[in-house]
């Protein structure tokens, strides 16, 4: 296959140079030997298993950006990027490693104590610890300021009680930051956020592996929380309330990552699609040789290269630190709908094939939908947008 790597032929950015650009290789080998060869059992079974995570930690693909000093790489998201990109370009989508190195690690490096650090990180990256988030609740999803789970102090533990959904690595995660209120008479400001070690606790318990569409391989799961007790130690920050702030903050980051996933597929998804078209033959030529397939070709190609230019700007702009919320709220909108639009008009030319589960753009159709849903709804996204103007 066309390496997607190279499709849009243009040249790198700074930031993906060098020692990126090696890890980026590495991540690919590994994906590509590792998890390639397994991902049907993944996909049939709805998870991955610990095995694979435990060589991910092991390969170095686990907390690149964390510090050397807790088990990590010392990289960037630049590192973070290369890895979310070699899961894309080898089409093993449904790996949670994008979530758990660039989403739940950074809130302990960010928020945790010195000893939180030292008890989590370096157990993140072998893989001992697989990470979660929950925010999510049956009854708050956009609106996160209605979340119920609840967090009541009692002497030196808090007393967790609630119940949250679709919990992206939910069935196999042993470190799950949970968002719960610990004054739900203050709204926002009563919000804190809380670690909880599932092996550690009595009254957790997880509910089913949610049947979905796409990103079969990915395990997403409702957990419940059954007055759970883990020490007041386990809360991020050094005082309650804070939680609302600390995930404004962190949502840049993770709404970046989702645009990383997105232009790797679109830029899959042209590879495939190219190498396709110009081997099947209809009405005695390559369906290449077709002015349309050429125009539509052409389209796609443009936007993925508008949408790649505006991704390399963007991580960028966040490595200097310089990637405001709005910004990052266009990245994860306009890169998850061109990621749609392009899978589909890439099934398109493959014509009843396409539709076919053993052609890789069929899962990549399924796969691709959840992307303008999590990390905040492309709704919210406008919304976020919209404030700014
Ligand atoms: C596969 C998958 C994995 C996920 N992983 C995680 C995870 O790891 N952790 C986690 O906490 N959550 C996770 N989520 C949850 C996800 O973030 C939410 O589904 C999402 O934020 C939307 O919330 P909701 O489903 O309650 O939709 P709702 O909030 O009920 O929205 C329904 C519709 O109303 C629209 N809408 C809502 N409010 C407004 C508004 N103000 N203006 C305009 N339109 C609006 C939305 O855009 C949407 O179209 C995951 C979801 C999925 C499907």
């Amino acid at each position: 296959m066309t390496n997607p790597a190279e499709i849009l032929g243009l040249p790198k950015p700074a930031w993906a140079a060098d020692e990126v650009g090696m890890l980026y290789d590495m991540a690919s080998r590994f994906m590509a030997e590792e998890i390639a060869p397994r991902y049907d059992e993944f996909e049939k079974n709805e998870t991955f298993d610990r095995e694979s995570w435990l060589k991910a930690g092991a390969a170095g693909l686990l907390c690149a950006s964390m510090p050397a000093e807790y088990g990590g790489s010392g990289g960037t998201f630049a590192h973070e990027s290369a890895i979310i990109e070699a899961i894309g370009h080898v089409g093993v989508d449904g790996f949670g490693i994008g979530l758990h190195n660039s989403i739940v690690a950074p809130y302990i490096l960010h928020y945790g104590s010195e000893e939180q650090k030292q008890k989590w990180l370096p157990k993140l990256a072998t893989g001992e610890l697989i990470g979660a988030i929950a925010m999510t609740e049956p009854g708050a999803g956009s609106d996160l300021q209605g979340v119920k789970t609840r967090a009541e102090k009692d002497g030196n533990h808090y007393k967790i009680s609630g119940s949250k959904t679709f919990i992206t690595n939910g069935q196999l995660a042993n470190l799950i930051i949970v968002v719960t209120k610990t004054d739900p008479d203050k709204g926002a400001k009563g919000t804190s956020l809380i670690v909880v070690e599932t092996d550690e606790v009595e009254g957790f318990e997880r509910g089913r592996n949610l049947d979905k569409i796409g990103l079969k391989s990915n395990d997403t799961s409702e957990l419940f929380f059954n007055d759970v007790r883990v020490p007041t130690s386990n809360l991020l920050g050094d005082e309650e309330g804070k939680g609302f702030v600390q995930l404004m903050q962190q949502l840049p980051q993770e709404r970046l990552q989702i645009g990383t996933g997105a232009i790797a597929m679109i830029e899959r998804a042209l590879a495939l699609t190219i190498d396709y078209v110009k081997e099947r033959k209809a009405f005695g030529k390559a369906v290449i040789d077709f002015q349309n397939t050429q125009f539509k070709l052409a389209e796609l190609k443009t936007e993925a290269t508008i949408g790649r230019v505006f991704y390399n700007d963007c991580v960028a702009r966040h490595i200097d630190g310089g990637l405001d919320p709005v910004t990052a709220s266009m990245a994860k909108y306009w890169l998850s709908d061109l990621q749609g639009k392009v899978v589909d008009e890439c099934l398109q030319l493959h014509g009843g094939y396409g539709y076919m589960n053993e052609y890789p753009i069929a899962r990549m159709y399924r796969d691709a939908r959840v992307q303008r849903i999590y990390g905040g709804t492309n709704e919210i996204m406008k919304l976020l947008i919209g404030r700014s103007l």
